[in-house]
């Protein structure tokens, strides 16, 4: 446990700004000390990665995930969890957060104890950060590829005790303009759980509410979300509006390059900015995985989709079912597609969804004290090697 891992010769992607010419130095999964190049002389029993000119970044924060790798985390087994953090980590991924689709109560109360055992057991993974919960609190008219069957409005008796189940609930996706959900935000905000606006059909003046009530974050802004509309004559402004209007609304955005065009990213960094915007992957099972025929949840009540372009669809393909993305490719989308410059684009997915998380005093910068999750990856964001808490989980030349 005393021995260090030592990454050397990388150009280092400090709070800062990029440097060359510095070490990483790492001891008990944590950064230990960022040394000038050469100044600490590795020890018997110390590893040394030679970066070889490539960019040393924090790891990449996945907030919003289903699957990967074949598996859904609804699919209510250890193996799926550790599919999917294993895939993920191939990709720079080096701690994410489950996600649940709308299901069964049984369906979810499995997965809850299934996260426990899967975190326990994952080693080779990027970390399990703790739940999303994202439903079934949602409009009937933006349920997007959510089943319909079981949506439902909050109700205390049957949060709460979702609530006591699992412990790990970290965030949790609601329509604020539902009945009951101003509650479940003062709840969630109460126990320190991320309240996020998702799949709704509000006026801009419900989400501003909604924000005093608790729910300072946006799930896949411009997805499943109401805009400008027209009533009776008279314009409204939608949730969208409200994600601009209010400065301390945070954002996340599937950036695959096809659930958004390139203006719409680049109006999300213009008027949002990086520091307010993650970036997610909100990927289902075929991510990291060929085109084809999938199903988009449980193994046992999902539906049939179809993935091709480099996206989910449902069958008709009358609207996306989840991506297929992961962290690499969000990014290198950002810096290809948007022109985002790539200390912005790597901040997106590293310290702006630690800190909407609130884990930024432990992760998404390479900062003394602050976990050694690490990622080192190439000027096109190919990802050479992944570490977690110190540990090497992917490495490209194979181990
Ligand atoms: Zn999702």
């Amino acid at each position: 446990m005393n021995n260090r891992l030592i990454i050397t010769n990388g150009r280092t992607m400090l709070p800062s700004g990029i440097e060359t010419g510095r070490d990483v130095v790492c001891r008990g999964g944590r950064i230990e000390a960022l040394p000038a190049a050469g100044r600490i002389v590795p020890e018997p029993g110390d590893r040394v990665i030679d970066a070889a000119g490539n960019y040393v970044a924090p790891g990449f924060i996945d907030m919003h995930v289903h699957g990967g790798g074949g598996h859904d985390f609804m699919d209510g087994t250890v193996e799926a969890f550790l599919g999917i953090a294993e895939t993920h980590a191939r990709y720079g991924t080096t701690a994410m957060v489950p996600t649940t689709l709308t299901g069964t109560e049984e369906e979810l109360l499995n997965t809850f104890a299934v996260f426990r055992e899967a975190r326990e057991r994952n080693r080779r993974g990027a970390q399990l950060l703790g739940l999303h919960l994202e439903g079934p609190y949602f409009s009937a008219r933006q349920c997007g590829a959510q089943d319909p069957r079981y949506l439902q409005s909050p109700k205390p008796e049957v949060y709460e005790r979702w609530l006591e189940a699992s412990p790990d609930i970290i965030r949790w996706s609601a329509a604020p303009e539902l009945e009951g959900a101003t509650e479940l935000g003062r709840e969630l905000a109460r126990r320190g759980i991320l309240a996020s606006v998702a799949h709704t059909d509000a006026l801009c003046e419900e989400v501003e509410a909604a924000f005093e009530a608790g729910y300072t974050h946006m799930t896949h802004l411009y997805s499943a979300m109401s805009t400008v509309s027209r009533r009776n004559a008279y314009r409204y402004a939608g949730a969208l509006e409200a994600a601009y209007l209010l400065d301390g609304m945070t954002v996340e955005i599937i950036a695959d390059g096809v659930h958004l065009p390139r203006p719409l990213l680049q109006f999300v960094c213009k008027f949002k900015g990086a520091d307010r915007t993650a970036l997610c992957t909100d990927a289902m099972r075929a991510a990291g995985m060929p085109d084809g025929e999938y199903l988009l949840g449980s193994l046992a009540n999902g539906q049939r989709v179809i993935v091709e372009d480099g996206v989910a669809k449902l069958p008709d393909r009358s609207a996306f079912a989840g991506s297929v993305a992961t962290a690499d490719r969000l990014v290198r989308t950002m810096i290809e597609l948007a022109g985002v410059p790539l200390s912005d684009a790597v901040r997106m997915m590293t310290a702006t969804p630690a800190r909407i998380l609130r884990i930024d005093d432990r992760k998404g910068a390479i900062r003394e004290g602050c976990d050694a999750d690490l990622v080192i990856f190439d000027q096109t964001i190919r990802i050479k090697t992944t570490i977690s808490l110190g540990h090497v989980i992917y490495d490209i030349d194979g181990e």
